[in-house]
């Protein structure tokens, strides 16, 4: 055992860094997108990061990287979005430990009342009691609609099915699974007006609700206290689109004014950004350079070396287990 740490501990991050990329941490009953790490495996992988690594917070990173100065084992930690469970979960865990982290905040969703729109139709199409049979909206290019059959009504079977399903990793295995995936492919490139156009009419075919509070943001109160000398506040947008689909002064906006916002909120700097969806194009690219931004990360797993593009460094998404020396993060290269 002792032999085998030893090994990778010379392996790991000669002039390497890892960026750790979180979102949610908190048990739900769905995870289809794999972002929600229990509390008590995140509290192991603080402790497990603790004791065999060199956390630093991701502002020193960045600049480690531009002077080409990274030290081994060197890691930071990062949470994008602003659920509410990063402020109510996350930050106690990270104080308790003295672990430094950057929370990627987007802001047009603090404060409000209704989840991010893939959270919210994931509730209304996964785990809605009773569906209409046929979904048929203007929008919708799959055929114009789609007949549910008997999975209009949520059997404990098919819930089952939903509950356990990861979309990442596996093709949907339902109607309703088909439904959302496709719906989520159609969302996710449009401007969020769009969005929640779409939203609307599907929230009146469904005929539901969603009220899960633990889908919401931080409110504004929760993301003025976030910060701290450990706990630093990056840019993610305002309206949290993909990028890449959007001519270059919507991107520019976007970046501009949740960063204005998050830094009139918080009094901090938030010079880091995190691209939403891990999306870009040479657009952002100019973007983010024409506004100074100290360093921008992505969805790309690799870890960071002296050769790291500035605007492209790498993170990885951490699954929920607990971290061990074999952990596939640290020890894949
Ligand atoms: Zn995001």
């Amino acid at each position: 055992m002792k032999a085998r740490l030893h090994y990778l501990y010379q392996k790991f991050l000669v002039n390497r860094a890892v960026v750790l990329m979180y979102h949610r941490i908190a048990t739900p009953e769905s995870d289809i997108w794999d972002i929600a790490v229990s509390p008590s495996n995140f509290e192991q992988q603080l402790t497990f990061l603790k004791r065999h690594f060199n956390v630093i917070p991701l502002s020193e990173l960045a600049e480690v990287v531009a002077r080409k100065k990274i030290k081994r084992k060197t890691v930071s930690i990062t949470f994008d979005d602003g659920y509410v469970d990063n402020y109510v979960t996350a930050k106690p865990l990270l104080e308790k430990y003295g672990l430094p982290a950057t929370f990627f905040i987007a802001s047009g969703n603090i404060g409000q009342e209704t989840p991010f729109w893939w959270d919210e139709l994931e509730q209304l199409i996964l785990f809605a009691e009773m569906l209409p049979q046929v979904f048929s909206l203007p929008f919708y290019e799959n055929g114009g609609k789609t007949d549910l059959k008997e999975e209009s009504f949520l059997s404990p079977e098919l819930r089952l099915k939903h509950t356990t399903w990861k979309a990442c990793e596996v093709e949907p295995p339902t109607l309703r699974a088909h439904l959302y995936y496709s719906l989520w492919q159609q969302l996710k490139p449009l401007p969020y007006q769009e969005q929640q156009a779409r939203m609307k009419l599907i929230r009146e075919w469904a005929g539901h609700v969603v009220t899960h509070p633990e889908l919401k943001s931080m409110s504004v109160d929760q993301l003025k206290n976030l910060g701290s000398n450990l706990l630093e506040i990056g840019t993610h947008t305002v309206t949290h689109p993909a990028l890449a689909f959007h001519d270059v002064a919507f991107q520019k906006q976007e970046i501009f004014e949740n960063r204005k916002c998050l830094q009139e909120i918080t009094g901090q700097e938030a010079n880091l950004i995190a691209y939403p969806y891990g999306n870009y194009n040479e657009d952002t690219l100019n973007s983010v350079a024409s506004l100074n931004f100290k360093a921008a990360f992505t969805t790309e797993e690799r870890p960071i070396n002296k050769q790291a593009h500035q605007y492209r460094l790498g993170r990885y998404q951490v699954k929920n287990l607990p971290f061990h020396e074999s952990s596939s993060i640290f020890n894949q290269w």
